[in-house]
């Protein structure tokens, strides 16, 4: 079961659309959430706060030649690590709440 933090989070990292996509300059793509492998383990409890928001072809089809889930080694290696984007997330989430807010921090 998802927390309403967990909620909230997933919600608003899906509402910057696809990581990827934004890194190479696509805008924003529609996502879906992934929950990332790295770290799997360590905290069952926060795992729900452990996922980055990639559009379908880079999480499950193959975009730009490789989609995660079916070679997530080359992934990483072509677009970061997990981790990498998942802090990267983490600064554009609080980014998009102070946006949404109104004002800065
Ligand atoms: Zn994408
Ligand atoms: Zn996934």
């Amino acid at each position: 079961m998802a927390t309403r933090v967990e909620k909230q989070w997933m919600s608003d990292s899906a509402a910057i659309g696809c990581v990827v996509c934004r890194n190479l300059g696509y805008g924003r793509s529609p996502a879906e959430i992934h929950h990332i492998k790295a770290g799997c383990g360590i905290s069952q409890r926060s795992s729900n706060l452990k996922t980055l928001p990639l559009c379908h072809a880079h999480h499950r089809t193959g975009g730009d030649g490789v989609a995660f889930h079916a070679n997530s080694k080359l992934w990483q290696e072509k677009f970061g690590t997990e981790l990498e984007l998942l802090d990267q997330t983490v600064i554009d989430v609080e980014k998009f709440r102070e946006s949404i807010i109104g004002r800065a921090v």
